[in-house]
């Protein structure tokens, strides 16, 4: 019988906020431990904590990316639990009414657009971080407090490749969204892998497996990679799964038990009484509704259907908008958009990566680009020159036209100049001349690169090549 794997995520970001969600503290990674603490977000008894606005904006931001249902009445529940990374022992969440919910996102996996459903995304604490060392442990109160997003997928995912496609496009989309900076190497993204396995065919699902806490997407991926072929080995032994809760070790690239499920009645959810329910109206939703940016798989899109791109371009301006913004403005009005996106990814990209420029920094504007392609495809410079006078502007911030003035490099494309240049590379290389004469075709590219030295690159090409023949058929 063939099985296969079904897969939700739970995953947790944190929001990219000045201070944390309950108190005015700051909400910083790296400080020194215990940096950034004040009662409120230490848990003392007797503080009363308040709701950080724009932690609610981005919340209900991102459902609105996530095409999300955002209802008018939302709350705050304590999930208890004893642990000493939650000093007040309860952890603030949304249980049963979270601020979005029954939202998608779609993605692409493997050249196929995936579709997958979000269950929900609520607001919610991070709790402070333990460390040990040899026989003594400490617990680091900088993040208790920090404003956390809880991401939650249905069982639709369906491979490890899958998952890890999922979470780079909705990764993407928080940062593109300017919800989460998602620096995975400062633990703003953690996921919770739930996985189990059935046969092909069927919907029942089986016994899910939650893998807890994974901070890389390789990481991810790995795990899945390892979990799903055991748990179809297991069922295939005939054995029973049932659910709990495992631990990935990355160094013995395996999962291991970590303890049996825990269930929501063990946490005794209940309102907080000490926060008031969120209930946005129609004006404070209009607000956030102007902070919606574009999807990136529809940017991708775009690009391809309006610039007629092929993917791999259309996916470069996906990912670094500020260069699709460029090039979109580069490209109006442009014969060829191709051409324009060549140049904004092969020279333009490459020389800002090289020589470590923003974009911001730019000497010149997406304009100016547009005229380069412009004189390359009206023939007034070849595209080598063009390479030239690209590298001036890119010092110079002087226009494209300005430079082939100054420089003289328009090409030529005057008759008895490029004759005399064809006459003089003959005469020079007589060797060659007869070679081609003999019928090897291949001499006349060594002639045609002489000329063009001989120009310093500025003879038209092609009728350097109508020229060369020419004489040499005589
Ligand atoms: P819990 O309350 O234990 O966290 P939920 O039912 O809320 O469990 O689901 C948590 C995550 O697990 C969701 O992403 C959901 O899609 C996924 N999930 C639920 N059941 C299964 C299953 N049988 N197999 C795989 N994933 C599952
Ligand atoms: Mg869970
Ligand atoms: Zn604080």
């Amino acid at each position: 019988m063939d099985y296969e794997a079904v897969i939700g995520l739970e995953t947790h970001v944190q929001l990219k906020t000045q201070s944390k969600m309950w108190c005015g503290c700051a909400n910083e990674f790296g400080a020194d431990p215990n940096t950034h603490v004040c009662p409120v977000c230490l848990g003392m008894p007797g503080v009363l904590p308040v709701a950080n606005q724009e932690a609610l904006r981005l919340t209900v931001l991102t459902g609105l990316l996530l095409q999300c249902q955002i209802p008018r009445h939302a709350k705050f529940d304590r999930k208890n639990y004893f642990y000493p990374d939650v000093a007040k022992n309860y952890q603030i969440t949304q249980y049963d009414k979270p601020s979005t919910s029954q939202g998608v996102l779609e993605f692409e996996c493997l050249g196929r657009i995936e579709r997958v459903r979000i269950t929900r995304a609520h607001l919610e604490e991070d709790v402070a971080k333990n460390f040990h060392f040899g026989r003594e442990s400490g617990v680091d109160f900088n993040r208790a407090g920090v404003p956390l997003l809880e991401i939650v997928s249905e069982p639709d995912l369906r491979s490890a490749d899958m998952a890890h496609a999922y979470l780079t496009a909705l990764t993407e989309l928080l940062v593109q969204g300017g919800i989460s900076d998602c620096d995975m190497e400062k633990g703003m993204v953690r996921c919770d892998v739930n996985v189990s396995v059935r046969p092909v065919g069927t919907t029942a699902l089986g016994a899910k497996i939650e893998i807890k806490n994974m901070n890389t997407f390789s990481g991810v991926r790995r795990a899945l990679d390892y979990e799903i072929p055991r748990q179809i080995a297991a069922v295939q032994r005939g054995e029973a799964l049932r659910q709990e809760t495992r631990r990935w070790d990355d160094d013995a690239g395996i999962t291991e038990p970590m303890r049996s499920k825990e269930h929501a009645h063990d946490y005794r959810y209940f309102p907080d009484p000490d926060l008031l329910p969120f209930e946005p109206d129609d004006a404070w939703l209009a607000d956030i509704q102007k902070r919606v940016v574009e999807l990136p798989l529809a940017r991708k899109q775009r690009f391809m259907r309006d610039y007629d791109l092929p993917a791999g371009d259309a996916e470069v301006f996906k990912s670094n908008r500020p260069l699709g913004d460029f090039f979109a403005s580069a490209a109006a009005g442009a014969k060829h958009p191709k051409s324009v996106a060549n140049w904004v990814i092969n020279n333009l990209a490459a020389k800002l990566n090289e020589t470590h420029t923003p974009l911001a920094n730019l000497k010149f504007g997406p304009s100016a680009v547009g005229e380069l392609v412009g004189l390359v495809e009206a023939g007034r410079i070849s595209s080598k020159i063009a390479q030239e006078v690209f590298a001036d502007m890119f010092e110079t911030g002087r226009s494209p036209s300005e430079i082939v003035a100054a420089k003289g490099l328009a090409q030529v494309s005057d008759a008895s100049a490029i004759e005399a240049l064809c006459d003089q590379a003959i005469a020079s290389n007589p060797g060659p001349a007869q070679d081609f004469r003999d019928g090897k075709v291949a001499a006349l590219n060594f002639l045609k690169g002489q000329v063009m030295k001989l120009s310093k690159g500025k003879a038209n090409p092609a009728l350097v090549g109508e020229w060369l023949e020419k004489k040499l058929r005589a």
